[in-house]
């Protein structure tokens, strides 16, 4: 097994760690009922998609913030 030559310094770490931030999540606006939903996915609280009714039953709607 591959094994490193030199302990990572402190610097080091925190710059490869500099990236690990998260980002916030993407959401755009339901058309029809103008809630929050992810971009190219289902309505999950009315069931539109592209201006249509796609899925009869919408399931229920997880609580998340
Ligand atoms: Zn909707």
């Amino acid at each position: 097994m591959a094994v490193p030559k030199k302990k990572t310094s402190q610097s080091r770490r925190n710059m490869r760690r500099a990236h690990h931030a998260l980002k916030a999540v993407n959401s755009g606006e339901c058309s029809n009922c103008g809630a929050r939903k992810l971009p190219h996915h289902i309505c999950p609280s009315c069931g539109h998609y592209k201006g249509r009714q796609v899925m009869s039953q919408p399931q229920i709607e997880e609580v998340s913030e």
